[in-house]
């Protein structure tokens, strides 16, 4: 039986719940404080705490928080772009793929999703978040036209699109070179990719959640690949189905290897898995999507082994709700992804949040716990820091607990990522 957390967990000052903490605990997290990279026994260790040792790693993940990026949480205000639900690839933990003939299978024409971006810029966006279902006869220039269709009417606005398996589709269909197929989209104004479809980069994992998915030597290569030519992309995790503590840590640790080589990602997302809708969970392959005590380990965890490496651990309000991503942002997060005026693929997987969260909405959740609310770039520029309260603040009127559902295919950046 699990030791429950502490109810009080928030007001423990970081070095009281140090000193609660069991002795291998304390040790793993001193040597975090003081500049040192955990390795995997330590995270071991970490990522299966409970009771007051979950307290100590939670408030020193927030305290890392702290030193790392101060006091602010940001945001950044985008659209997703969805531009189709048809796919080919099966994974047996989506709800939002369709067949091409299912009665609500859509693909957007480009003028939609045209007018779609240009009505974001209108109500403030400085983003677009593009991703889709793998449809077999996709042409694999189609990436490069939709790109160039959105920059030639919208040249400032930045474009965060196609997930290492879109990529990976584009080259398959091309033929062209990875690298020359990225280099084309970077002219074509890729901004920057989400480092979705990564779920957990371990193959025996990979293969019972989706075997005809991309490979983990795939999804590094896309990545490094990017990295190398000056494109940005996040990074994600997907937790809460099928795997087990020691593949976070992995996951985590691969992760920072390849941030050590590359200095590329802009974020960690852990993306808790959404269940109900999926066939991975129906077919009784999957536990039922993650807890709230795994929500708050995943994050603190992510920050205390990617500290030094990547300063920005987002929270997925579309996946954990309200009240569960305020609890997260102090555990260790720092950053509450996007506005999302569209995000259908959580919605049809089951989860309750996924349509959209005004600006005021984001900013009046954040003062809630005492934070300054910054709204960013794509790339972490900050745009504006809001000191003080303004009128459009106001709390959503919805904060009940999420029932989620979950694609690789999120909002990340926020595509959230
Ligand atoms: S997660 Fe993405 S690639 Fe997999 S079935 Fe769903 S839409 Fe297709």
């Amino acid at each position: 039986m699990l030791k429950t957390l502490n109810p009080e967990w928030k007001e423990i000052p970081w070095d009281r719940a140090l000193t609660a903490a069991s002795p291998n605990v304390a040790n793993s997290l001193e040597k975090v404080l003081a500049g040192n990279d955990l390795g995997l026994e330590e995270g071991l260790t970490l990522a299966t705490v409970e009771g007051n040792d979950l307290v100590a790693l939670v408030k020193v993940a927030d305290e890392l928080r702290r030193r790392t990026v101060g006091d602010r949480v940001t945001y950044v205000v985008n659209r997703n772009l969805n531009f189709t639900n048809v796919c080919i690839v099966g994974c047996a933990f989506c709800g939002f793929s369709r067949g091409p003939d299912s009665p609500d299978a859509y693909f957007h024409s480009t003028d939609t999703l045209v007018a779609k971006s240009l009505e974001a810029v209108k109500r403030g966006a400085t983003e677009v978040c593009i991703q889709g279902g793998l449809p077999k006869d996709l042409n694999g220039y189609y990436y490069v036209e939709l790109l160039r269709a959105i920059k030639a009417r919208l040249p400032e606005l930045h474009v965060h699109a196609y997930s290492p398996m879109e990529i990976t589709y584009g080259v398959e269909k091309t033929r062209l070179p990875l690298r020359e197929y990225l280099l084309m989209l970077k002219e074509a104004g890729l901004g920057s990719i989400p480092g979705t479809a990564a779920e957990i980069l371990d193959d025996t994992v990979r293969k019972s959640l989706s075997p005809n998915k991309l490979k983990v030597r795939q999804w590094i290569e896309v990545i490094r690949t990017a990295h190398s030519l000056g494109i940005p992309t996040t990074s994600t995790m997907m937790y809460g189905h099928t795997e087990l503590p020691e593949h976070w840590v992995k996951h985590l640790l691969l992760l920072r290897e390849i941030q050590k080589e590359t200095r590329g990602f802009t974020e960690f997302v852990p993306l808790g898995f959404i269940h109900s809708q999926t066939r991975l969970f129906q077919s009784g392959g999957a536990r039922a999507g993650r807890s709230e005590h795994e929500d708050l380990i995943v994050h603190a965890l992510a920050r205390v082994l990617l500290h030094g490496y990547i300063p920005n651990i987002q929270v997925s309000w579309v996946k954990l709700g309200f009240e569960q991503s305020l609890a997260c942002l102090e555990a260790g997060g720092n950053d509450f992804g996007g506005t999302l005026m569209e995000e259908s693929i959580s919605k049809t997987a089951g989860a309750n949040f996924g349509e959209y969260v005004s600006p005021g909405e984001f900013r009046a959740l954040i003062r809630t716990i005492g934070r300054i609310p910054v709204e960013r770039s794509t790339t972490y520029g900050i745009r504006k820091i809001f000191d003080h309260p303004d009128t459009e603040e106001r709390l959503p009127l919805e904060r009940m607990p999420i029932v989620a559902a979950a694609t690789n295919h999120t909002p990340v950046t926020a595509d959230g990522y």
